[in-house]
């Protein structure tokens, strides 16, 4: 009997940057670890998921870093930031905050996948007002946005939970967030659905301990 090897799911992005792009060197190296019948699932989140044989995932992720990606857990996990393309520039939008913001938070395990996205300028491209958790840079402060929600019928837009925060404000706030969501929420509770059953003022009352 074929014995075959086993697999997991490591979500895989050229990390922040202008835009979501993969050069072709990252490209290269990612097709080392794929067989010719192999697939890569583009995702919406600016992820490609990529299965890489069990035992050699450090390895895997050590060779990916090298070339400037960034892997990430698949499932109930905060995912990678969504970004928006900084056009006007990375420090007028605030790339750098994005970046720290990301290194904080995604990867962090949840009851339920937990989207996050941030945009540099109220345009929105970014898509902030859709997500989880978003984030819009407004002149020099940061909006933070909570109870989006892209799918389903009754989608909506998230509530503005705190305006014009410092960027030490708005990790605070988000880290609080999450980790009162990861403490609280149901097994498998979508965040929209734990904001509600919680309540945003209880969730405000949270995040000004
Ligand atoms: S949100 Fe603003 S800074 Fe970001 S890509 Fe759109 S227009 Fe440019």
């Amino acid at each position: 009997m074929v014995q075959t090897e086993k697999k997991v799911k490591l979500a895989v992005n050229g990390g922040i940057s202008f835009g979501a792009k993969l050069n072709a060197k990252q490209l290269m190296v990612i097709a080392d670890y794929m067989n010719d019948e192999d697939e890569l699932e583009l995702t919406t989140f600016q992820q490609l998921y990529i299965d890489v044989v069990e035992n050699e995932v450090e390895i895997v992720k050590e060779r990916f870093k090298e070339v400037g990606l960034s892997c990430y857990p698949v499932g109930n996990f905060v995912k990678s930031v969504r970004t928006c393309n900084f056009c006007k520039g990375a420090e007028e939008e605030g790339m750098p905050v994005a970046i720290e913001l990301n290194n904080r938070i995604a990867g962090i395990p949840v009851p339920f996948t937990l989207r996050t996205a941030y945009t540099g300028c109220p345009v929105g491209c970014g898509e902030p007002l859709v997500n989880d958790i978003g984030v819009m840079k407004v002149r020099d402060g940061y909006d933070l946005y909570i109870g989006g929600k892209a799918k389903g019928r009754d989608a909506t837009t998230g509530a503005l939970l705190m305006a014009q925060l410092s960027p030490e404000q708005l990790y605070e706030k988000i880290e609080t967030l999450i980790r009162t969501y990861a403490e609280k929420g149901k097994k498998r509770e979508p965040f929209y659905t734990f904001i509600h059953r919680y309540g945003i003022e209880e969730l405000k009352n949270e995040i000004y301990k």
